[in-house]
């Protein structure tokens, strides 16, 4: 019986939606031949040692920033991003090498352990850190460069090989940057790169020893139960509903520019988006007033490489664009105020930035994960109130709350459900890749991201236990001769 190839896979751009590229729906068993050349390779990978694999990694880096303009380029013709959402996909990927090569041989290195009893006294113990040998990386398609680089740079500094499965949204730009480690750097055969839809990537998580995901709690959910079945560690970085809580006493300027930062970044695109508002009874007025103001002057469109001439692009997919107006509309229908925007542009896949005024919780833009850019604010009577709502989410990815009394600001952040809580940033969703950035409740689990996380979640410890010395003296059921 003779089988037909899936068929191929037409990237478009969501700015114009003209095709920018094809590329394969690879089959479960090319997913499995690639994995097998990952496994034959690795030996050789882990045996180099961290210092010499961050040598081909820090070229990596090199080669980014020669091709930056390029790569950028790339990722807004499948993106339809604008340049300064587009350019620091590669500028977070050099900064990830720079850290983690310099800091992951440390990370690395074996630990010396002390006995806990008697028995152990006489010996030499350590633990070393020993990678999965083929990581599954499977990603979304918010970020198709930073995304995966995030995980890839600890995974390869580990020793492990890494078979990455891009979104089908958007494969381009990734299998550009795997074709540089492979070909223009000459780096061993330890990064591959599969394309197609759920099911390759139903068929890599089959194939590998570890899987990192990102992406929906949805798709998370089933990639776990799958890890499960065949006993292998997957970590999750999934879907968020990030909360912010201004109280009355904060600064109005930067709790408004933090809202406009946080919700629109990449266009709402961002697992750390700042999803809802909360705000106090007797600055609500003056709030809604001032960040309208500041979102109604973002500028739309994907403008041209280099040019910073627009704030936000398109958004990445039909789908998602109607999420974002089915969440808009029932807003509206269930007695929410549209103060700025509010729809999508007749041409390309756009949608205005829209802030959404007298919102509550029986709304869907306050309930489920909306990915655009979209900001629903809510009066609340006081700080238990916004805790207590803020907390009422299945998502725990990142909050953040402002007030100019720092102590209030920490007893707000020390009461919420959530990985990371950043309190007066204007960067509202500040990330940095010393701390163990992840999330709770359905916001993921596993392993953190950052710190000694980054390279170790990579890694299987292995307990080694030497002889410091022979002693007959030791006591056991058995004779020693
Ligand atoms: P998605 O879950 O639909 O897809 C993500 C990836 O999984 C894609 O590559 C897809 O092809 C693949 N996939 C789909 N079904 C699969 C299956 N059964 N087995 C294996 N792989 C499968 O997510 P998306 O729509 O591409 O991305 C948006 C989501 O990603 C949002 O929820 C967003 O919050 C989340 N995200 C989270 C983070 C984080 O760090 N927490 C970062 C970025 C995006």
């Amino acid at each position: 019986m003779t089988t037909t190839a899936p068929a191929p896979i037409e990237v478009r751009c969501p700015a114009d939606g003209r095709i920018v590229g094809t590329v394969a729906n690879q089959t479960r068993d090319e997913v499995g031949a690639v994995a097998a050349k990952l496994r034959e390779a690795q030996p050789a990978w882990e045996a180099l040692g961290p210092e010499a694999r961050g040598k081909h990694l820090r070229d990596w880096r090199d080669w980014l920033l020669d091709n930056e303009r390029r790569l950028g380029e790339l990722v807004q013709s499948e993106t339809g991003k604008s340049w300064a959402d587009a350019s620091m996909e590669t500028a977070l990927g050099v900064d990830i090498i720079s850290y983690l090569t310099k800091n992951g041989p440390e990370f690395l290195a074996p630990r010396k352990v002390s006995p806990h009893s008697p028995a152990g006294a006489t010996k030499k113990m350590r633990v070393v850190y020993r990678p999965y040998p083929v990581v599954g990386l499977i990603t979304p398609w918010n970020g198709p460069i930073g995304n995966p680089l995030l995980d890839v740079v600890g995974a390869l500094l580990a020793g492990a090989t890494v078979l990455t499965k891009p979104s089908e949204y958007t494969p381009l730009s990734w299998i550009e940057v795997v074709r540089g480690w492979r070909e223009d750097i000459g780096a061993p055969p330890v990064l591959e790169v599969v394309t197609g839809a759920g099911e390759t990537g139903a068929a890599v998580v089959d194939a590998v020893d570890m899987v990192m995901f990102t992406g929906s709690a949805r798709t998370g959910k089933r990639i776990a139960a799958r890890c499960g079945e065949r006993l292998i560690p997957c970590s999750l970085e999934l879907g968020g509903k990030d909360a912010m809580i201004v109280l009355a006493d904060a600064d109005l300027d930067r709790a408004t520019s933090a809202a406009a930062w946080g919700g629109f970044l990449n266009a709402g695109q961002a697992c750390i988006s700042v999803e809802r508002v909360y705000v106090e009874a007797p600055i609500y007025d003056e709030f809604v007033r001032k960040v309208t103001e500041k979102v109604a002057g973002i500028r739309v469109g994907m403008d041209a490489p280099g040019e910073f001439a627009t704030e936000i692009g398109a958004i990445a997919t039909e789908d998602q664009l109607q999420i974002i107006e089915t969440h808009v509309e029932d807003a509206k229908a269930k007695g929410a105020r549209i103060t700025t925007g509010g729809k999508r542009r007749s041409s390309g896949q756009f949608f205005e930035p829209t802030v959404i005024a007298d919102v509550n919780h029986s709304m869907d833009c306050m309930r489920h994960e909306t990915f655009g850019p979209t900001l629903p604010i809510m009066k609340v009577a006081n700080e238990d109130e916004a805790v207590r709502l803020a907390n009422d989410s299945p998502y725990g990815l990142s909050a953040s709350v402002f007030s100019s009394n720092p102590d209030r600001a920490q007893r707000v952040a020390d009461q919420l459900q959530a990985g990371a809580v950043n309190m007066n940033n204007v960067l509202s969703n500040l990330f940095q890749l010393t701390l163990p950035m992840g999330g709770w409740k359905e916001s993921g689990i596993g392993t953190r991201l950052g710190g000694a996380n980054a390279v170790l979640k990579f890694c299987r410890p292995q307990a080694q236990i030497s002889e410091r010395v022979a002693l007959k003296s030791e006591v056991y059921w058995f004779p020693i001769s």
